[in-house]
């Protein structure tokens, strides 16, 4: 859970840095903005903020913006009733994102959450610049930590399911709960 002061001066800062990397997103986009804290309640560490551009019956797009060293959590996606599960595309557009997959172990520029290492199994480390993209098939684990200017990035991706998506640490919650009144946010997507 997150204070509304939290939510509204995270929404605010993420959509200045999404307008600084170029891209113009609508103030319905922008009102609706997830401002994800996977219920762990701290979300400068594991956090993310979202915005849905398109979600359609066979594709999504998001725009996502990380605080420097602020991480999106490990987790992976799955299929279901003939679906193979999301294929996921990152773009990068501004800073610089660490972007942990399934391998050796690399890590040297990011850093595990501190407390959470049994969490973030994935390991193998890609940094990732503007105009960068890569390509995660169904099943894949990942997770991706912006560096010290933080980043702003694309997800392309197949069919979105997020409610379906497993992460790694159980106690994660994907639904985005505000206090101080029963807010929850419009868009509960997630990459
Ligand atoms: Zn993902």
């Amino acid at each position: 859970m997150i204070t509304k002061e939290v939510y509204f001066r995270a929404r605010k800062e993420a959509a200045a840095c999404i307008k600084a990397a170029g891209i113009v997103l609508s103030d319905q986009e922008i009102e609706k903005m997830d401002v994800a804290d996977f219920g762990l309640g701290n979300l400068a560490v594991e956090g993310a903020q979202i915005v849905s551009l398109i979600d359609t019956d066979k594709i999504a797009m998001r725009v996502i913006a990380l605080f420097p060293g602020q991480t999106e959590p490990e987790h992976w996606h799955t299929g279901f009733d003939g679906y193979e599960g999301k294929q996921e595309t990152l773009r990068i557009i501004s800073g610089r994102l660490y972007l942990y997959l399934p391998g050796v172990d690399t890590v040297s520029r990011g850093r595990i959450p501190k407390g959470r290492e049994q969490y973030y199994t994935s390991r193998n480390e890609h940094v990732l610049e503007p105009a960068d993209t890569i390509t995660m098939p169904p099943l894949q684990k990942h997770w991706f930590q912006a560096g010290p200017e933080g980043c702003v990035f694309y997800t392309v991706s197949t069919l979105a399911v997020d409610a379906r998506d497993p992460f790694t640490n159980p106690d994660i919650v994907r639904k985005t709960k505000v206090a101080d009144n029963d807010y929850v946010a419009n868009n509960t997507s997630y990459v």
